[in-house]
């Protein structure tokens, strides 16, 4: 399914033109039109899913193979030292595109290539009641 308002359905489905560096019949890859380096790629599914959560097991399942294959070129080719691999799911946590879509970020070894969180401090006490938390909810 796609959604007519999403412009990561058209690029994906190819409706609007985009380098693609990669094409199967489940996903397209393309590069990022803000780069946080060079070579910042996103892979999109073809059809729509808003994000993880609702992503179908079985494109989970290809899709972070497609990332490993993507990143080991990237180290060949573009000389890269190392990749990211980002996933936002939801407004909070910074997703501004509203259908599933990685990130794979070359890493050149330079400082201000990406913003880092700032490490915080936790307590077993803590964390026990974060993994009870979470825990109950499993499935
Ligand atoms: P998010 O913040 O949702 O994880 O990432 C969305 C990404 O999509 C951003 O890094 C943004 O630069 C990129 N983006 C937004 N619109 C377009 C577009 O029309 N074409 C391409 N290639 N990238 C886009
Ligand atoms: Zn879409």
């Amino acid at each position: 399914m796609q959604d007519d308002n999403c412009i990561f359905c058209k690029i994906a489905n190819g409706e609007i033109p985009s380098v693609t560096l990669y094409e199967d019949a489940d996903f397209r890859v393309i590069f990022d039109l803000n780069p946080a380096t060079r070579g910042h790629a996103l892979i999109l599914p073809k059809e729509h899913y808003e994000d993880l959560t609702v992503l179908p097991e079985e494109l989970q399942s290809k899709v972070l193979p497609l990332a490993a294959r993507i990143g080991r070129a990237m180290k060949e080719g573009l000389g890269a030292k190392g990749f990211n691999v980002v996933q936002n799911n939801g407004e909070a946590a910074g997703q501004t595109v509203h259908h599933f879509h990685l990130h794979i970020i070359p890493r050149y070894g330079n400082p201000d290539e990406m913003v880092l969180w700032k490490p915080g401090t936790s307590t077993p006490e803590e964390l026990n009641k974060v993994c009870a938390e979470i825990g109950a909810r499993l499935k």
